[in-house]
């Protein structure tokens, strides 16, 4: 009876543990199910946030480039104003506005600045445009014109020299030609205005608000 009892053990033994194994197989399976469905879903929203973050890095891509392009555009429109200086060194010798003339004794409109210069003293372009006058006027003498962006001008009279002609190109302190005392002037020095075409009328400006660099 003993030995029967001891095999009945040894048969049911393996039973469970079949049972056991199946069991603890189909648990793992079903966790793996799990985990595998969870890394699934988190993958899926992982994909989505790259995707509206890469939407998003794309267009904060488009509106830096979009500000580099204004960016440019307006240091290409400053380059192209009156907003140098027309002398290495500026010596005010005249302002712009009302003034008395000293042989008349009258008031006068003096529609620029006058600098002190020699005939020897560079004279550069204080603004990047075409050269729309290089000769004489009456009263101003040897003078250069400059056309710039936006309707604005700058006008170099009582010239000695001229480097530049008609028609040419000119970038912000190129040499454009020499002080002087042509036209009516009482001595050396430069004559320096800047006016801006508006409704198809020249609008003379103050020099000084304009040269700031
Ligand atoms: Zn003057």
């Amino acid at each position: 009876m003993k030995f029967k009892n001891l095999d009945c053990t040894i048969k049911i033994k393996p039973f469970f543990i079949v049972i056991f194994t199946w069991g603890f197989l189909a648990y793992m399976a079903f966790q793996y199910h799990c985990q595998h469905k969870q890394l699934r879903d988190s993958i899926k929203i992982y994909d989505t946030n790259i995707k509206l973050y890469q939407d998003k890095l794309d267009e904060v891509i488009e509106q830096h480039n979009k500000m580099f392009d204004v960016c440019d555009s307006l240091i290409q429109i400053m380059d192209e104003l009156p907003l140098g200086s027309p002398l290495d060194t500026l010596e005010i010798s005249s302002n712009y506005g009302s003034r008395k003339n000293r042989e008349t004794q009258k008031w006068e409109y003096h529609p620029g600045m006058d600098f002190s210069a020699d005939w020897r003293d560079t004279v550069y372009a204080t603004g990047a445009g075409i050269i729309e006058k290089s000769g004489h006027i009456s009263g101003y003498g040897r003078t250069i014109v400059i056309s710039h962006t936006s309707g604005y001008k700058s006008k170099y009279a009582h010239l000695t020299r001229y480097f530049v002609r008609r028609g040419d190109t000119v970038k912000r302190g190129d040499p454009i030609g020499t002080a002087g005392n042509t036209g009516y002037s009482r001595g050396y020095h430069l004559h320096y205005e800047v006016m801006r075409v508006h409704n198809g009328y020249n609008k003379i400006a103050n020099p000084k608000e304009y040269i700031i660099l």
